[in-house]
């Protein structure tokens, strides 16, 4: 069968397998915007609900049992209901869940922190990744006394104005493919009102020192994610992350690594992976263990502007002792570097498989991996830059997406410019079932235009 007969039967399928929740989606639509808490969670025709989750699964509200790589959006890398994790804030919540006065575990914690990125030496702490750039991005800006940043050309750090621009920019408003226009990512965004905001082009160091020539020494920080992960999964080309530390120095602007998702290449983020050295260094996600905890770490010298009360920092639930009782067992008891090193190995098998079955259907693409995550880009040879990335073919990945959820596996999450986890909480057995499912909807025709 075609690709596009294979997406209808499995759209299908996948309605009769789920109409529990699409009644819960129906009842949700009339009292929130597209029916759920973020525009990231809907799709077409209407997205799974949740009922529960335990270590590397979810079932849905029809009990369909699912194996997770979404691991909601890549944060859940203990897997759910993570024993240590679970009794750290049982014990805490006997003793309280909120104080807004300082506590013995958010110390711990940032020892924790600098522990993994020992070049570094001060942390505060935040909400979501959100937060963590907004607040790291004024503080590079307060800290060199420099109004502008530059942030790669498809890139993700968050929903604050001065990131939402060139998100995913239309082909039409591209502009130069060296030096690419700033696209505001969402209505209600203005480039006028904030033309602080520079774009580069990921993976050119060349291009990427045109951009801060032409900005005249006004550059604060360069923020990136070592890694792309919202384009799939592009890992920097050799000597690029090293180029790019040196352009930094070079031209007075801070290096700022958005970890968000990266920090769980490794015990010490793509930091250590790659042994390149941030000045400040944006946390979320896995460093939460399943609750929303953020951090950003950075140099004392750097932190001499908070600590003189230049720079305003803030938050009522900053340090909630029941996230930091979460992030600290997560991080101490859990995600030790030899648990890295095991899912890792658990990610390059999933990737050696996923190339060796869609190469024996003949399916165009390309399977890019790095760390804990990985992800299949449909149609294309090869990837350097968010304008490749962004000729993919979606409708064989959405073929791809359904047909393995109809066959029991999630296999990250829904869109094509998201990748998927591995927790600590799958196995090799979970590796052997995903590929069997994949091998399923590859021999249906997902190559077949
Ligand atoms: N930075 C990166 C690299 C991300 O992937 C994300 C979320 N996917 C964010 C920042 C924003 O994090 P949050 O959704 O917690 O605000």
């Amino acid at each position: 069968m075609t690709v596009t007969t294979l997406l209808e039967t499995e759209i299908e399928l996948y309605q009769k397998r789920a109409p529990r929740s699409k009644q819960l989606w129906e009842r949700a639509r009339k009292v929130m915007p597209m029916g759920t808490a973020s525009n990231s969670r809907m799709y077409e025709p209407y997205p799974i609900y949740i009922d529960h989750a335990e270590g590397s699964r979810v079932w849905d509200v029809d009990g369909n049992e699912y194996l997770d790589h979404n691991l909601s959006f890549g944060a859940m890398v203990v897997g759910h209901r993570n024993p240590a994790v679970m009794n750290a804030v049982a014990k805490q919540l006997t003793i309280g869940t909120m104080y807004g006065i300082s506590h013995p575990l958010e110390c711990e914690l940032a020892e924790e922190i600098c522990r993994r990125f020992p070049f570094l030496d001060r942390v505060r702490f935040s909400n979501s990744g959100t937060e963590s750039t907004l607040h790291a991005l004024r503080l590079a800006k307060a800290f060199t006394g420099k109004p502008k940043i530059v942030k790669m050309e498809g890139a993700y750090h968050g929903l604050h104005d001065a990131v939402m621009i060139s998100v995913k920019p239309g082909s039409d408003r591209w502009g130069d493919s060296c030096i690419p226009s700033p696209v505001p990512a969402s209505a209600g965004v203005y480039m006028d009102h904030d033309p602080n905001t520079l774009v580069a082009q990921f993976n050119d160091a060349d291009c990427l020192e045109k951009v801060l020539q032409q900005s005249k020494g006004e550059v604060a920080a360069i923020i990136l994610e070592p890694v792309m992960m919202n384009i799939g999964v592009l890992p920097p080309k050799l000597g690029y992350l090293q180029a790019v530390r040196e352009l930094c120095t070079r031209y007075g602007a801070l290096l700022i690594f958005d970890e968000v998702k990266t920090s769980s290449m490794s015990y010490g983020g793509a930091a250590e992976y790659y042994r390149i050295f941030p000045d400040i260094v944006c946390l979320s996600k896995s460093v939460g263990g399943g609750l929303p905890l953020a951090a950003f770490a950075f140099t004392e010298e750097i932190s001499e502007v908070i600590e003189s009360r230049k720079m305003m920092h803030a938050g009522t639930y900053n340090a909630n002792p029941v996230v930091v009782a979460a992030g600290l067992a997560a991080l101490r008891d859990v995600l030790t570097p030899y648990k890295y090193e095991s899912m890792r190995s658990l990610s390059d098998k999933l990737a050696e498989g996923y190339r060796r079955i869609l190469a024996k259907a003949g399916v165009p693409g390309i399977v890019t991996n790095a760390g804990i995550n990985g992800a299949v880009t449909f149609g294309v040879e090869s990837v350097s830059n968010y304008r490749q990335w962004s000729t993919m073919n979606t409708e064989m990945w959405t073929a791809f997406w359904f047909g393995m959820v109809n066959r029991g596996v999630i296999p990250q999450p829904y869109w094509w410019d998201e990748q998927w986890t591995m927790s600590v909480a799958h196995t090799e057995a979970d590796v052997d079932t995903h590929l069997a499912a994949l091998e399923d909807v590859a021999a249906k025709g997902l190559g077949s235009v």
